[in-house]
């Protein structure tokens, strides 16, 4: 444990951790114990006897911004002195009006109508929702399934992991019990024109049984860090528009800059019908999540059997939450990303390149603010991770991958200190 006067209160801590706590996918107790994180700030984290991290993984692409920004913590104090949350049946407020209409001020043209929700897999639960409902109303109730390509992950409620990577992962402990959709093969990283075909026959021949297709664009992030081709997008968007299936982009992990482009979908210039955005949306502050679509999205639902949209979480709008992420929007709005991210990307490159051909590394990847290496066998997670701790560095390695998307404030010498800590990550796991 940790030496210093705390170390008894993180000891006891990690023990009823232990005992009463669960993790991400974990087993009941852990079977590798957690770092215990007592503050943070900038794009750094301070463990319990004072050891400080710097975080390589923004909290799961949500702290663009870093920890205790100044103006995201004002903007929280400043909601949570005038009301952290009321009800959104029959009431409206200020901070979740004024964000729906950045949000459609930024978003591809055409998605206007907002649903603002409390995490990443139920809004994508509301955008299949939007698109059942919307095919219903339009007097196509048997498309009922979605499509989607292999290597994607959008959440690990019902309806979400049903179009993920069905392959391997958690998931497939579901098998029989979820909705089964049709998939198409992963998107390759480079244009493939036999590909593109594929995609849009797998369209054609299940346009009468598909109410959407949905896909991350350009990065697909949970289910391999892989990158593709942005061409395929628009070969989506065609296909899907010629057929009456609505396109869903699940933006959760792409969106705000984290590509090198404000939304992945801008890389391809195309607008889907219905987006997903998450994670970064409050700068990771709060747990917040939105659901955007079209008019003709919403004026079908609308007008459709129960003449509005199926769903209405209880924390449908929080103010504290809808305040930090315009917070978070406006300094976007700034650039200062546009300018930091294309930096990140060359420092990213420069420290894993080299990394190519090493002994057990298999890919090296990098766009935006993300980098990847991928090596020939699935890591050993708490020995990568320990030898990143030992840099100084956090980060959180799953299956075969050691990976970044640091937070858009992270200066070079830290760039490089994260690349360094992912070599010797990518050495020890
Ligand atoms: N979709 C994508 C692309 C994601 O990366 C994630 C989270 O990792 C989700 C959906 C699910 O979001 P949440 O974990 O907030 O439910």
């Amino acid at each position: 444990g940790p030496p210093g006067a705390d170390g008894g209160a993180a000891a006891e801590l990690l023990a009823l951790d232990r005992a009463h706590v669960w993790h991400p996918y974990g087993p009941m107790p852990g079977r590798n114990e957690p770092y215990l994180v007592e503050s943070a700030e900038g794009v750094r984290l301070r463990l319990a006897g004072g050891r400080e991290l710097i975080d390589g993984m923004s909290s799961w692409w949500a702290a663009i911004h870093g920890y205790r920004h100044p103006a995201l913590d004002a903007a929280l104090a400043d909601q949570a002195g005038r009301m952290s949350h009321v009800m959104f049946g029959g009431l409206t407020h200020e901070p979740a009006v004024r964000l729906a209409t950045d949000l459609a001020g930024l978003a591809p043209a055409g998605l206007e109508h907002v649903f603002l929700c409390d995490s990443g897999s139920i809004s994508v639960e509301v955008a299949i929702k939007m698109a059942l409902q919307a095919q219903r109303a339009l007097g196509r109730p048997q498309r009922q399934r979605l499509a989607t390509w292999r290597g994607g992950y959008h959440g690990d409620t019902f309806h979400p992991m049903s179009v993920c990577d069905p392959v391997g992962g958690m998931h497939s402990l579901w098998t029989g019990v979820l909705p089964r959709q049709v998939f198409a093969g992963p998107p390759p990283a480079a244009w493939d024109e036999s590909y593109a075909t594929a995609l849009t026959d797998m369209i054609e021949r299940h346009a009468h049984e598909i109410a959407a297709v949905i896909v991350e664009p350009v990065v697909q992030g949970a289910g391999g860090m892989r990158f593709h081709h942005p061409e395929y997008l628009r070969v989506l968007r065609e296909a899907t528009a010629a057929h009456g299936v609505f396109l869903i982009f699940d933006e959760i992990a792409t969106g705000f800059g984290r590509t090198g482009r404000f939304f992945g979908a801008d890389h391809a210039g195309v607008s889907p019908d219905i987006m997903c955005l998450g994670k970064a949306l409050t700068g990771g502050y709060l747990t917040l999540a939105a659901t955007l679509c079209t008019s003709a999205v919403a004026e079908a639902i609308s007008a459709g059997e129960g003449g509005g949209l199926a769903h209405g979480p209880t924390f449908m709008g929080n103010p504290l939450a809808c305040a930090v992420a315009r917070a978070s929007l406006s300094l976007l709005r700034d650039g200062g990303w546009a300018q930091r991210v294309p930096m990140i990307e060359k420092g990213l490159r420069d420290g894993l390149e080299p990394l190519r051909g090493a002994r057990g590394v298999a890919d090296v990847r990098v766009l935006g603010a993300i980098g990847v290496v991928q090596l020939d066998h699935d890591v050993d997670v708490a020995k990568a991770t320990a030898a990143a701790v030992a840099e100084g560095v956090w980060l959180r390695p799953f299956r075969d991958l050691i990976y970044t998307m640091p937070p858009f404030v992270t200066g070079d010498a830290d760039v490089a200190r994260i690349a360094a800590g992912i070599a010797s990550a990518a050495a020890a796991g």
